[in-house]
């Protein structure tokens, strides 16, 4: 009986033997095909000659495999073939550190992000008037910050909520910027503004409602100013990047992503802070990452804990909300910071940024 199943088993291993052979013998046809292919300049993949060839497997399986059962094995075979016949440089999506190893510096009005340093990008949740973003923008200055953010289209849960000042908004964040010498931040909502949003803000956010709006992203990525690309509200790191991979797609690789928060399960928290997909972006893509801490935590205690985090696992830049009165706020009361909240954050935040900056 042994003996009998030690025969059996090496038939196996010689059959096996015969099908690698066999396998990898059809990859090299594949490949001349594919070689004599390009040279035409036809399409790889051709869905009546794949039909052909199944149908072939139908005429002839005398079983005792099932047809579909093989006609499955088949389609994994060609599956293959065709991506034997793509290089690996190809396959590669633009965002991608296998296209570009180096990392994209981003450059916002002389500040340089992506080359290590750490950056901070504050301010209030929305604009709501002059002196409310002058206050923020003065201590901003006071503490040599130069990338303020405000939202002046506010995407809201609610169309009953305040929906922020529009463009009068971004006129604001202009007017006090050109004056505390600060680079704007500013989420745009709809294409349609986007070419006079330029007029008035350094760099377009694209909230993370927004993260597979693919017309916005084609638009933001035909304007030659950075995008900061925030995450989805349930995206996962590869959707990400391939929101991100439209904005390059059309000529634009000045973008900085931006880790949110994600919903998860817990209620703790206002959303889930994926503090390793960080890492993993900086890894699979050259692009920089920034942590967003307020709207990930929802939680003004824990924004000191959760930027230390995202500078200690290498982010490139840390948001959060400022606002000289958050009791009052129009948005997001219960997570901005006030000003002496803000200048302790710094304090603490900074002993931990590889640069202070
Ligand atoms: C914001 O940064 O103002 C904002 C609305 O954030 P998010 O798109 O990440 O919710
Ligand atoms: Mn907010």
């Amino acid at each position: 009986m042994a003996k009998e199943l030690e025969t059996l088993r090496s038939e196996i291993e010689v059959i096996d033997h015969e099908i690698l052979e066999l396998l990898n013998k059809r990859a090299t046809v594949v490949q001349e095909i594919g070689k004599l292919k390009e040279m035409q300049g036809v399409k790889r993949f051709d869905p009546v000659r794949e039909r052909k060839l199944l149908n072939i497997i139908a005429e002839h399986n005398k079983g005792p495999f099932e047809t579909s059962t093989l006609q499955y094995i088949f389609k994994q075979i060609f599956k293959a073939s065709l991506e034997l016949q793509e290089d690996d440089n190809r396959k590669a999506l633009l965002v991608s550190r296998k296209k570009k190893p180096e990392n994209t510096i981003v450059d916002v009005k002389g500040v340089a992000i992506g080359t290590g340093e750490q950056h901070f990008v504050m301010g209030p949740c929305a604009v709501e008037s002059y002196d409310q973003v002058k206050q923020v923008a003065q201590a901003m200055k006071a503490q040599g910050l130069k990338l303020m953010r405000g939202g002046a289209f506010k995407p809201r849960t609610s169309p009953y909520d305040f929906q922020g000042l529009g463009m009068e908004g971004l006129r604001i964040l202009r007017q006090v910027a050109d004056e505390e010498n600060l680079a704007i931040i500013s989420e745009i909502l709809n294409p349609n503004d986007l070419e006079e949003a330029l007029n008035y803000v350094d760099v377009v956010q694209i909230g993370a409602r927004n993260m597979q709006n693919f017309e916005l992203l084609k638009e933001a990525g035909k304007i030659n100013k950075p995008i900061l690309l925030k995450r989805g509200l349930a995206a996962t790191i590869e959707e990400f990047m391939y929101a991100a991979e439209y904005i390059l797609a059309q000529g634009n690789d000045q973008i900085i992503l931006c880790e949110r928060g994600i919903r998860t399960y817990e209620r703790a928290t206002r959303n889930t802070l994926d503090i390793s997909a960080v890492p993993i972006l900086k890894k699979e893509t050259h692009l920089p990452v920034m942590v967003d801490v307020t709207h990930s935590t929802g939680r003004r205690d824990l924004l000191i804990p959760a930027a230390k985090a995202a500078l200690a696992i290498g982010a490139d830049g840390v948001m959060a909300e400022v606002h000289p009165d958050p009791a009052v706020a129009l948005s997001d009361s219960a997570q901005q910071m006030n000003i002496p909240q803000f200048n302790e954050f710094l304090e603490e935040v900074r002993k931990h940024a590889v640069v202070h900056a």
